[in-house]
């Protein structure tokens, strides 16, 4: 009997002919994600395996899996031949001592000799005898032991099931470009993305000196946390300090905002071109401040030309942060910290500001020149 966890997969079957490159994929990943610590891991019929670990890795192996998107559920048990004997000292060890359990059984081999319904009797039987303080209750049973009855020889056995992340591989759906600020927002629109297959990778606008360097730390410490599900490991980072006080001294205040953005959706998309990003990603949810109206949405459209996902666009603030606590966000996005977009922010932003005021307000600056020096000025800081 080996001890391995088990792994299933989620939406990859759903690929057809795919199929092959969606696996590879998702082996590389989940490689990717035991990196430093001893183990195999194999392919089973529509499994993955992790086989010869050291017990003691046994839950950070876990907590790794569970955020390898594309994984749907993980186990932790035993392979052991088929034979009767072997499958019942595995039960043995997964099988609770008390309370109610029953024997679940699935028999992937149709060949196997015994049915589902004599694997249930006889297993059960068994268990019960080596632990008399167990009932068998089986419809609302506390415990269960659950039999896999694979090809080859071979059974998998195990006491419950762990839900995955789910999604698809990263990497299967292209590549895009995350601006990240230290806000709650931005950082789960990168999780949703990679969450469905997407490749983020992460740029950062600051306006150093109105903006500290612990504002770009916090920002670095999300990216980090990201990391964990996206694998990306450096956030880009583009001063926009000079094109802020270009706004602030030539243009309508009320427009602050809405300039910035423009310009940052330029350089974004500049940078993407250049990193080989296929779309932009933002934070940005319908309504949630002045700027993100459907009129600051299409202002800031009208000046790129990749598409912009903004896969929060639906959610109210209170989703948002359910989520962020799950990914392990949020305790560092509540941390205080100057946004560029708090620096030099209007007492009253513009909420529906009409193109033809934002453009006759954007003409009084040299566009072109001041998105070159900004894009200048990008950094890449390694984590
Ligand atoms: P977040 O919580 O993501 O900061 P928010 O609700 O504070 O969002 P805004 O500050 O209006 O909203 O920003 C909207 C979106 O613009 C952000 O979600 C993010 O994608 C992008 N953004 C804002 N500030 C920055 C920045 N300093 N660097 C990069 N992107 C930014
Ligand atoms: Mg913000």
């Amino acid at each position: 009997m080996e001890k391995v966890i088990i792994i299933r997969y989620a939406e990859i079957h759903l690929k057809g002919k795919n199929r092959g490159y969606f696996e590879r994929v998702f082996s590389v990943n989940l490689e990717k994600s035991l990196k430093g610590i001893r183990h195999e891991l194999r392919r089973m019929s529509g499994r993955y395996l992790v086989a010869a670990f050291a017990e003691e890795d046994a839950e950070e192996i876990e907590r790794r899996i569970a955020r390898v998107f594309g994984v749907h559920s993980y186990s932790r048990g035993y392979l052991t031949e088929s034979d009767m004997e072997s499958i019942v000292a595995a039960a043995t060890r997964v099988c609770p001592q008390t309370g109610t359990f029953k024997v679940d059984t699935h028999r992937g081999d149709k060949k196997y000799p015994l049915t589902s319904m004599q694997l249930n009797a006889e297993v059960g039987a068994k268990l019960l005898e080596a632990y008399p303080a167990l009932k068998v209750d089986v419809h609302t049973p506390e415990g269960c032991v659950y039999l896999d009855i694979r090809d080859g020889g071979k059974t998998l056995v195990f006491g419950s099931f762990e839900a995955g992340a789910n999604g698809m591989p990263v990497g299967t759906s292209g590549k895009g470009l995350l601006l990240i600020s230290g806000g709650i927002d931005s950082p789960v629109a990168g999780y949703m993305m990679a969450k469905r297959g997407m490749n983020v990778s992460y740029l950062h606008f600051h306006s150093y000196p109105y903006t500290n360097e612990q504002a770009k730390d916090k920002v670095v410490t999300l990216a980090r946390i990201l990391s964990r599900y996206t694998g990306e490991g450096s956030l880009m980072t583009v001063s926009v300090t000079h094109i802020q006080e270009e706004i602030h001294k030539k243009c309508a205040a009320e427009l602050n905002v809405t300039l910035l953005r423009r310009f940052m959706f330029r350089i974004a998309e500049r940078i993407a071109k250049k990193t080989g990003a296929q779309c932009l990603i933002t934070g940005e949810s319908l309504g949630q401040v002045a700027s993100q109206t459907i009129e600051g949405m299409t202002s800031s459209n009208a000046v790129v030309t990749l598409p912009v996902l903004r896969p929060l666009v639906g959610f109210d603030k209170e989703e948002i942060i359910v989520r962020a606590k799950q990914i392990g966000t949020f305790e560092t996005s509540v941390l205080p910290y100057e946004d560029c977009c708090t620096v030099f922010l209007p007492e009253f932003p513009a909420i529906k500001p009409k193109l033809s005021f934002i453009e006759a307000e954007e003409g009084k600056l040299d566009v072109a020149s001041l998105v070159e020096e900004a894009v200048g000025t990008l950094e890449r800081i390694a984590f």
